[in-house]
């Protein structure tokens, strides 16, 4: 029987290759040039992303593939994890929502929620450390860009709330994803579709392409780029302006793709995929949220198969959130139209995520848990 023969992967002198960032195959044939065997490249994958081991060392290993880990997997050499540290977490009052703070091996720090309401659990993951989108009602357009996260760094927050996940409720299985974190997932296009690749992949995590939603600004590359691979996500596009002025206030982004480019591209990809897509709008006091605006929504959406998400606004950068009977008078125009048109639930991924408030909000120690604060 042939052995794992890599032990002369040793000390590195180059920076160390997460092991999170291979897909199956690739980690496969990585391995194999270590002199690997494709049966332990296998169960070390499992391990990695079925079963989200982190101490590697500390597992029931063959013989070859303990020693091959020994030699390689580790500070100094060849090939190091993503296990980002909790930095901090906050849970909402009814328990549903948590909102971790994450830091990643080279101290960026950014944000992941674990959600579970609606008997459903959703991980909602950053795919960015900042953007450079610059939203100005969105506290992570507002820090800037600071880098592009790795695909390992993409799946590590997934795998950490599986992890979370079972020592709430073993029973309980993760089986949605929403890139609606921090940053702008289609500005960092081939990391996310090779980290969703992995996610989906059932050897692994094995969340259903179906239950995975992106969400971005309007990339309009991006969008055509997800039409043409065929590309089997769910699409979100966040719009939150009827007009050019109206959006370019809020969404610098649609300078360089206006929203008639948007829109074009928009129908293009529902053609080509035959897919509804949801349109997301937070709601912003006199900014977008008047009747005439919802008008004019409607004349936008025609033709195409869509749903429409209003997000009431977490307040930053002095932006107010419309009134409730306000933004009921919005829905319902939209629903009159034809429109599936529903409001985001403020104790999940509004309270909690999508904006990277968690830094600039109040720290409460909760007597309970060790490092928790309720929001
Ligand atoms: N960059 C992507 C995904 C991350 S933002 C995008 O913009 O779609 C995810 C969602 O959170 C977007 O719809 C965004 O408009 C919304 N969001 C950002 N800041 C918000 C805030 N302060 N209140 C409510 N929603 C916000
Ligand atoms: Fe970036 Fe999305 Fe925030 Fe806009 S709303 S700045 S695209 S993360």
């Amino acid at each position: 029987m042939p052995v794992c023969a890599g032990l002369h992967s040793g000390v590195s002198e180059q920076p160390p290759r997460s092991l999170h960032d291979l897909g199956f195959s690739e980690f496969a044939d990585l391995l194999a040039a270590e002199g690997v065997i494709p049966h332990h490249a296998k169960v070390l994958w499992r391990a990695l992303h079925r079963d989200g081991v982190l101490d590697l060392a500390g597992q029931e290993f063959l013989p070859p593939l303990k020693r091959w880990v020994a030699a390689s997997v580790g500070p100094g050499k060849a090939f190091s994890l993503d296990a980002p540290a909790v930095v901090d977490e906050i849970r909402s009052t009814d328990g549903l929502t948590r909102k971790f703070l994450l830091r990643l091996n080279d101290g960026q720090v950014i944000e992941t929620v674990l959600m579970g309401y609606d008997g459903r659990q959703t991980v909602c993951v950053s795919t960015q450390a900042g953007c450079a989108m610059g939203c100005v009602f969105c506290a992570t357009g507002q820090m800037g860009f600071v880098r592009h996260l790795r695909a390992g760094e993409i799946v590590a927050q997934v795998l950490h709330a599986r992890r979370v996940l079972k020592t709430i409720d073993p029973n309980k299985r993760l089986r949605n994803l929403v890139l609606m974190g921090m940053g702008e997932p289609l500005h960092n296009y081939d990391a996310v579709m090779q980290a969703l690749e992995m996610i989906s992949d059932v050897r692994g995590i094995g969340i259903g392409p179906s239950k995975i939603a992106i969400s971005t600004v309007g990339v309009v590359p991006g969008i055509l780029r997800l039409a043409d691979e065929g590309r089997p996500f769910r699409l979100a596009v966040s719009l939150h302006g009827s007009t050019e002025e109206e959006r370019a206030a809020l969404v610098p982004a649609s300078k360089r793709w206006s929203l008639a480019l948007l829109m074009d591209a928009c129908r293009k990809y529902g053609e080509t995929t035959g897919k509804r897509i949801f349109f997301e709008w937070t709601l912003i006091a006199g900014k977008n949220d008047s009747p005439e605006t919802a008008a004019r929504l409607v004349e936008l959406l025609r033709g195409i198969d869509a749903h429409v998400n209003l997000i009431p606004l977490n307040p930053t950068g002095g932006f107010v959130g419309t009134a409730s009977q306000a933004g009921h008078g919005f829905q319902k125009i939209l629903i009159a139209a034809g429109f599936p048109c529903t409001f985001r639930q403020r104790r999940g991924i509004d309270v909690a995520a999508g904006c990277g408030m968690l830094r600039a909000e109040k720290r409460v120690k909760s007597a309970q848990s060790q490092g928790s604060h309720e929001l």
